[in-house]
């Protein structure tokens, strides 16, 4: 089936018993055995919950990979992640990351783990940060928010030559777009409070494993910590992927034409969409991915006008977070970044005249006429 069969139907078709098309929310926590030693094949709800296990597996199908975890938020799937690593390991990581993945991993240094922020859209800065104790790569692709792109293919060939596990946070352009298990990672992570859910009313995170002995090893840690997504969540997540295909085209048709609307604009300085001909990572963005997605970074002239652009917005919602119907507008130095340490933001392009855009499926023409109107 094709992807969008596949997304159109996400849960429609589990409930063997009463044939219901929406997947059931089993709202309970344990289940009744029939017999001792006997099992439905659900004991307990942080183990395994019927609605979030039919969430787990379509995910799964989809990003094609053997097993899917569903967490109560990105940063819980990630801190999961993370348990998988013992002390005296080294991790090779995308300098211009989500900042609450960056202050994440920046606790676990206090547990031996040492990580190395590089630029990972150059396999060069990434092949001189190996170590002999590296354990693996994670990056971002496109990054959060500068939206650089990575060749993942690339860098799943230096990972696989150096014995390195390959770990792609999908969340901004998602299977729907781009598919990293099948260009050499071994773990894709997603903040499911995105696209995937998409309306700006769930947070949630998922893990997709290629291999299904490392989804077990992951499982061990879900069930142990319980940082689970709750059977509510699951379904809302659901719901949000029977309608992906159909958000994502309209948002990225969206991003593209206020992108180039940016880019003539005499206010502007600078516009990072990598669907953009002028983006440098318009080639390897094309070369991995069906789409440019809905993310837009610019620079404006004049960033004592940011705080007057914030306050008189009328369409775009000023407000954190991405990936939903909704239009959002972000100053990422203080909101989405403010975990990470000046230097780096000043080094990575995250200044005071940056702003972030998540395109949502309203009319474009609106969107524009709101941006023309605050940046005049
Ligand atoms: N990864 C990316 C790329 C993100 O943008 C975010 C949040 O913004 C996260 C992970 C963390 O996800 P959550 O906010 O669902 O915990």
């Amino acid at each position: 089936m094709k992807k969008e069969t596949l997304l159109a139907q996400s849960g429609s078709r589990w409930d063997f018993r009463t044939g219901s098309v929406s997947m059931p929310i089993y709202q309970v926590a344990t289940f009744r055995h029939p017999a001792l030693g006997e099992s439905t094949g659900f004991d307990y709800s942080r183990s395994g919950n019927p609605t979030r296990s039919v969430l787990e597996t379509t995910i799964a199908e989809l990003e094609g990979g053997s097993r899917g975890l569903a967490f109560s938020s990105g940063m819980s799937a990630i801190d999961c992640l993370m348990r998988i690593f013992k002390p005296n390991s080294h991790i090779i990581v995308t300098e211009d990351l989500y900042g609450g993945t960056y202050r994440l991993f920046e606790q676990y240094k206090d547990y031996g783990i040492d990580f190395s922020y590089v630029d990972t859209t150059s396999p060069e800065e990434v092949k001189s940060a190996l170590k002999k104790n590296t354990v693996a790569l994670f990056i971002e692709t496109p990054t959060n928010p500068i939206l650089k792109v990575a060749d993942i293919e690339e860098l799943g060939k230096f990972c696989k030559e150096n014995n390195l596990l390959f770990i792609v946070d999908n969340t901004f352009l998602t299977f729907y777009y781009q598919k990293p298990l099948e260009l050499g990672a071994d773990i894709v992570v997603y903040s499911a409070s995105k696209y995937l859910s998409g309306h700006n009313d769930v947070i949630g995170g998922i893990l997709v494993t290629k291999d299904q002995e490392l989804g077990e090893r992951l499982y061990f840690f879900q069930n142990s910590i319980g940082g689970i997504m709750s059977p509510f969540d699951s379904w809302l997540v659901l719901r949000g992927l029977k309608t992906l295909h159909l958000r994502l085209e309209r948002q990225t048709a969206n991003a593209e034409k206020i992108a180039n609307w940016l880019e003539n604009n005499d206010s502007v300085t600078k516009v990072y969409y990598p669907g953009l001909k002028s983006s440098p990572w318009y080639n390897v963005l094309i070369k991995q991915s069906g789409g440019a997605g809905a993310m837009i970074s610019f620079e404006i002239k004049y960033p004592d006008r940011v705080p007057k652009i914030l306050a008189e917005v009328k369409t775009f919602l000023f407000a954190e977070s991405l990936g939903g119907v909704e239009s959002l507008i972000t100053f990422p130095s203080v909101q989405t970044h403010s975990a990470m340490p000046e230097d780096l933001r000043k080094k990575l392009g995250i200044n005071d005249r940056l702003l972030r855009l998540s395109i949502g499926v309203e009319n474009y023409e609106d969107l524009i006429e709101d941006l023309e109107r605050v940046l005049k």
